[in-house]
């Protein structure tokens, strides 16, 4: 069985690599730039369950975690560079909802503590050094025998040759007529990379965020929400206007395109043709989510599999 992925990001590769768990499975990747080419290869690598502005603890967010902590793991076995820091991150209220919300997954949930006057502790919360951890995972999927092809897909024909497609274009979806129906917008984001002394010891969500980057004298600020650009490149005058001028050196102003869900937070998998599928819509959480709804998409297309099988 012979399956095509348009796109080497965290969804791309997730879904790689579950779909090679299984035996008689070909993978092919196709990446139009290179192995986190959109928004994951910019990600600043914030991971926990209690994102957003409403501080809900996300749908199966336990799950999703040990799934990504998982993932993790893989592609730590396949680099000898750091992919992750396990020290938590740190979670301020700005307002009484959040407050009273944070509170409450104190109560109820073991992996989040009330530290200050409005200051939580979220133990459970990851900070995910992204390039690195794509090279270890795309290292990985390599491993189980998916070949990467660095080819833009312009449409589905070119690659009738396969049973099965997966669209994990990120931005790029919205070019492939089988993705025109689905309810999703797309939000730029910019994040600027530091230098100097990070002012807190964990990577902090406050209004805004900062995330550490495995050095004392790395740090990253982000990020901006933008609804109207006209490219997706980044636009240092415009990230510094909308994050305000921190303390320290920008050594680099970084952008991507994340595909939002219009209807609710989570991403969508759906099959849009007769064998082809597609992945998207991991909004601001493409690191909770990308490994559950991967695998789930994975067990999908072999059960479909299965069932062609059963008929032959
Ligand atoms: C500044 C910023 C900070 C972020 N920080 C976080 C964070 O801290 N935590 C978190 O969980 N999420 C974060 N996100 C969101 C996260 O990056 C996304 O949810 C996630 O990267 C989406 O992954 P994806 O694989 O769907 O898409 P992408 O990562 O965009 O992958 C799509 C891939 O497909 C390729 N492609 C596109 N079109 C084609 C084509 N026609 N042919 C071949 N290849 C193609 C692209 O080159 C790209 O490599 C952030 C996003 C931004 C922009």
């Amino acid at each position: 069985m012979k399956i095509a992925i348009i796109g080497a990001g965290f969804a791309g590769l997730a879904t790689a690599y579950f779909l090679l768990e299984s035996e008689g499975i070909q993978v092919s990747i196709f990446e139009a730039h290179k192995v986190g080419g959109g928004a994951s290869g910019v990600a600043s690598g914030l991971l926990h369950p209690y994102p957003g502005i409403m501080a809900r603890r996300s749908h199966r967010g336990e799950e999703a975690l040990a799934i990504t902590k998982q993932l993790l793991r893989v592609a730590e076995a396949h680099t000898s560079k750091c992919v992750a820091i396990h020290r938590g991150i740190l979670r301020q209220s700005l307002t009484e909802e959040q407050y009273i919300r944070l509170c409450e997954h104190c109560d109820v949930w073991g992996d989040i503590e009330k530290i200050g006057e409005d200051l939580f502790l979220i133990h459970s919360g990851i900070t995910v050094l992204s390039e690195n951890y794509l090279e270890g995972l795309h290292r990985a999927v390599s491993e189980k025998g998916g070949e990467l092809i660095i080819q833009k897909i312009e449409t589905l024909d070119e690659l009738k040759s396969f049973d099965h497609i997966v669209i994990a274009a990120g931005y790029g979806m919205r070019t492939f007529a089988e993705c025109q129906h689905l309810n999703v917008k797309f939000l730029k984001g910019q994040a600027l990379q530091m230098e100097g002394t990070p002012p807190h010891d964990r990577s902090f969500i406050s209004k805004g965020y900062l995330a550490h980057l495995g050095s004392e004298k790395h740090f990253e600020i982000g990020s901006t929400y933008e609804r109207e650009f006209q490219s997706d490149a980044p636009d240092l005058e415009i990230a510094k206007k909308m994050l305000g001028c921190p303390e320290g050196e920008i050594i680099r102003c970084k952008a991507g395109v994340r595909v939002c869900n219009r209807s609710h937070y989570l991403p969508i998998i759906e099959q849009v043709a007769d064998n082809a599928h597609v992945f998207t819509a991991l909004g601001s959480r493409g690191l909770l989510y990308h490994g559950l709804y991967g695998r789930i998409l994975a067990q999908r297309i072999q059960s479909i599999t299965c069932k062609e099988h059963f008929y032959f």
